[in-house]
């Protein structure tokens, strides 16, 4: 029995935390499990996000001009409220909001200005591993300290971003990177797709228009969101994993693009007889990744943010092509890592932990077996937004 701890009836409501009803989200309970791997351990998101570094540091000059672009339009005020939304665990929570409280100070000395006195909001999930981002905290106050003379105070804001996370008025910055293509549920497709966890080439147009519906919801609720919370001048610089425009076909993956080979390393499972096809086809991506195009038209339509900067990167990820096979396995297993940091608690509430070691010892030979690929690029597209 319950001990009433709180003399409330909270305690006992505590099992379920969903309040949902829609059906949907039963069908697809592994989305509750979305979070990245915790710890630091081998395969923890945080010895594993070193791609996340590098798309980090390409939005690096968008980050730094609207961080100066924002301290001189509200005129250097005293006190300023800076989120990270999608912190994850590990190293990577500190790495924009450093760069923020850098550019804060840096600013402040040459213009001869007062600094701010600086709060910190790191956001994701409530089953995200805070504990390993927070045991940094020290480090990077101290690098703060040493760098600038500088330190602000670091919060911890367990939430998801399509909620209200902050109080009225209250942002002045927030950042948020790689994190918005999570979508708050797989889409209500019109036709399965059998055999895959997310759009293919092999689609049908239906499964295009459903990921993209449910991306424009998700996108809009969260513009609107934010628009409460951000002071009036106040800014956002958002990365995202996006896609070409090149190819006008919305269907069109690279063949190695990660979700391809995830399904294809799911489906090598089904047919060695690990798991079940009518299991893996009732598995699907809460994911989205948007063109240039897409991601603009929910920001007009939204209307409460002007766009700065609308930027798009490509990568090519062959370019760490190795010559020997050897080091084509040795990326291989560093690409499956990445997507097992991503992935492994939402597939080991769908699946089981049983099938992950040689889920991702597939996923590994996958990737091998198209270093010679030329056409896997990665796109990012990073906007950066004022609240009007
Ligand atoms: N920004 C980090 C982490 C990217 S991983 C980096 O660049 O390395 C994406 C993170 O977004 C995950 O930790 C995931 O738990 C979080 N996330 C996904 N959907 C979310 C939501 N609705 N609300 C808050 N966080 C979410």
């Amino acid at each position: 029995s319950t001990i009433n701890l709180m003399g409330s009836r909270f305690v006992d409501t505590i099992p379920s935390l969903s309040c949902d009803d829609d059906k949907s989200d039963d069908e697809y309970a592994f989305v509750r499990a979305l979070r990245m791997s915790g710890g630091d351990g081998a395969n923890s998101y945080s010895a594993n996000s070193l791609l996340q570094r590098r798309v980090l540091s390409m939005a690096r000059p968008v980050l730094v001009r609207n961080t100066e672009d924002m301290m001189m339009n509200l005129d250097f005020p005293g006190y300023i409220k800076v989120a990270e939304l999608g912190c994850s665990s590990g190293q990577n929570s500190f790495v924009a909001i450093s760069e923020i409280i850098n550019t804060v100070n840096l600013l402040c000395q040459q213009l001869n200005k007062n600094p701010p006195e600086i709060d910190c909001c790191l956001n994701d999930l409530p089953e995200n591993d805070f504990n390993t981002t927070f045991k940094f905290v020290p480090f990077f106050n101290n690098e703060l300290m040493i760098t600038n003379k500088s330190s602000c105070f670091v919060y911890g804001a367990p939430g998801s971003f399509y909620a209200r996370l902050f109080s009225r008025n209250s942002l002045h910055f927030v950042h948020s990177c790689y994190a918005l293509h999570f979508l708050s549920k797989v889409p209500e497709k019109h036709v399965n797709d059998k055999g895959s966890v997310y759009i293919t080439s092999s689609s049908p147009q239906s499964t295009y228009k459903a990921y993209l519906n449910q991306f424009q919801k998700d996108f809009t609720l969260f513009l609107r969101l934010r628009s409460e919370e951000i002071v009036s001048n106040g800014r956002m610089v958002l990365t995202f994993i996006g896609r070409n425009t090149l190819n006008s076909d919305p269907l069109y993956r690279d063949c190695c693009h990660f979700w391809t080979l995830l399904s294809k390393s799911l489906r090598d499972l089904v047919f060695e007889g690990h798991v079940s096809e009518s299991k893996l086809d009732e598995f699907n991506m809460p994911f989205y990744d948007p063109n240039e195009q897409e991601l603009e038209e929910v920001i007009r339509n939204e209307g409460s943010f002007e766009i700065n900067d609308l930027e798009k990167h490509v990568f090519d990820l062959g370019l760490s092509n190795n010559n020997n096979e050897e080091d084509d396995y040795e990326a291989g297993y560093n690409e499956a890592n990445c997507i097992r940091a991503v992935t492994e608690p939402m597939l080991v509430a769908h699946f089981g932990e049983d099938i992950i070691d040689i889920l991702f010892d597939r996923y590994a030979h996958h990737v091998a077996n198209h270093a010679s690929c030329r056409n896997k690029t990665s796109v990012t597209l990073v906007v950066s937004l004022t609240k009007k």
